[in-house]
């Protein structure tokens, strides 16, 4: 934690909101991940949202790269997103029954996903809590499988080693337990593996594998930086699961309709033809609102209650708003909007590279489809240990450098750098010309 000093000129706002947000809330934010905690200084209060930028209460503007961490694939109060839900409110918010717009939505991601049924939830973390559940529940088995450094919401069993604001916070080497409040008995039956370690995996189900219900793994990491899986591992996973009679489980909240259209499946399950047990989902199938899902197989949906006896169940789940502003974001999400993703992300890693390597900085950039993370280490990062060697004093002042010159980084060397279609040539310019500073700051 770090100590809060005076707040620089043009942040007298935020730090007078973040006063009273730490008077009435812990640590002033609602998230973790949004604190400063991690690199110092005042969190900025954003006021407002256009685009590709952020402005905050000061007035100062910020091209932004954390796109509320992934949702706004479109950019910010995108015209038509902003339409369909004016148009959606106007018809009330919330009637706690079946409607419309949770069917069209429905249909839109099993035609697209590997999935043959879905139900909608409200947040990601309850997408893999009710999948755990819904895998125990259909093989009566109780083991859970995950892997270190991959983060899958806050559910008390996957809270053991686990990514993002627990990445950020955690001491090195010290990665487990990852938070006081989960029982003992809540992880005892999570086994967590390192990452792209096939070894270990094969070890872990020869040892156990009968009484395996599942493994979840984020189908591309995001949550410890983005750690590709190495060429064939989600296959392999997949495959060993069938084998034990266990059920894959594929998280995806962060990679679907990110990494590609198809989210990290259609990288590689779409093309070595195997597809998960079940899926999760978020982000930008939310379109910014809360929605999240999880589906997979028609025989292990049609254990879920009221068809069968497995329960779960949410008031807001499926609110016509959420699954108004998803749908049309999705329908927007065209190739087009992944192929140009792809070029600005070129564009951004080439620069950020560049700078990099000018200033004698330790980097390496790694990519699965359009989602891309520049780590603070000259090694490739295959896993949870190799993020964790990163430099994070170095981040810590490149991530303030390009603050100070108007770009908004995710305040965490753990995340990825989300773009967004509204990322124009303006917005890339400025990134590119703050990056050269912002890289000898970090030398
Ligand atoms: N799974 C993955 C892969 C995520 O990245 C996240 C959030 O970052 C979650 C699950 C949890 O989602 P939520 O924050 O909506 O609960």
């Amino acid at each position: 934690p770090t100590t809060q000093t005076a707040a620089p000129a043009g942040t007298q706002r935020s730090a007078h909101l973040f006063a009273r947000a730490r008077a009435v809330t812990p640590g002033g934010v609602n998230s973790p991940v949004r604190a400063f905690d991690a690199v110092g200084g005042t969190p900025r209060f954003i006021a407002s949202a256009r685009g590709a930028w952020l402005t905050d209460v000061d007035g100062t503007a910020y091209v932004d790269l954390i796109g509320s961490w992934g949702p706004m694939l479109l950019g910010h109060a995108h015209p038509e997103v902003q339409a369909a839900v004016a148009e959606a409110v106007a018809r009330g918010t919330s009637y706690g029954t079946p409607t419309v717009p949770e069917v069209e939505l429905a249909e839109e991601i099993v035609s697209r996903a590997p999935i043959e049924a879905i139900r909608f939830v409200s947040s990601g973390t309850e997408a893999t809590m009710s999948a755990i559940r819904l895998a125990r529940g259909f093989t009566g088995r109780d083991l859970v499988v995950k892997f270190a450094g991959c983060y899958h919401g806050h559910v008390d069993a996957l809270l053991a080693s686990a990514g993002s604001g627990l990445a950020t916070f955690a001491e090195p080497g010290n990665a487990s337990p990852s938070t006081p409040g989960v029982p003992a008995s809540a992880t005892e039956l999570t086994l967590v593996l390192p990452y792209n370690d096939r070894t270990a995996v094969e070890a872990a189900f020869a040892e156990h594998g009968d009484r395996i219900a599942c493994l979840i793994t984020e189908a591309a990491p995001g949550n410890m930086g983005v750690v590709p899986p190495a060429p064939g591992f989600n296959a392999f996973l997949a495959e060993t699961c069938a084998r034990h009679g266990a059920l894959f489980v594929s998280d995806e909240v962060m990679t679907g309709f990110r990494a590609s259209r198809l989210g990290q499946w259609g990288l590689d399950g779409a093309v070595e033809g195997w597809r998960p047990d079940l899926m999760t989902f978020g982000k930008v199938m939310g379109g910014g609102f809360p929605a999240a899902a999880f589906g997979g197989r028609a025989d292990v949906m049609a254990a879920l209650s009221p068809q069968g006896p497995v329960y779960q169940a949410g008031t807001l789940s499926g609110n016509p708003v959420a699954t108004t502003a998803g749908l049309t974001t999705l329908r927007l999400a065209t190739e087009e909007v992944y192929t140009y993703l792809h070029q600005v992300g070129d564009v951004v890693k080439a620069g950020a590279a560049e700078a990099l390597a000018a200033a004698g900085v330790p980097h390496t950039i790694q990519s699965t489809g359009t989602m891309f993370s520049v780590f603070f280490t000259g090694e490739a990062v295959t896993d949870f240990a190799g993020a964790q060697r990163q430099d994070l004093p170095a981040y810590a002042a490149f991530f303030h450098a390009m603050l100070d010159r108007g770009i908004h980084l995710p305040p965490s060397a753990y995340e990825a750098w989300f773009l967004s279609a509204a990322h124009d040539d303006r917005a890339v310019q400025t990134i590119l010309d703050a990056l050269p500073a912002a890289a000898e700051a970090a030398a």
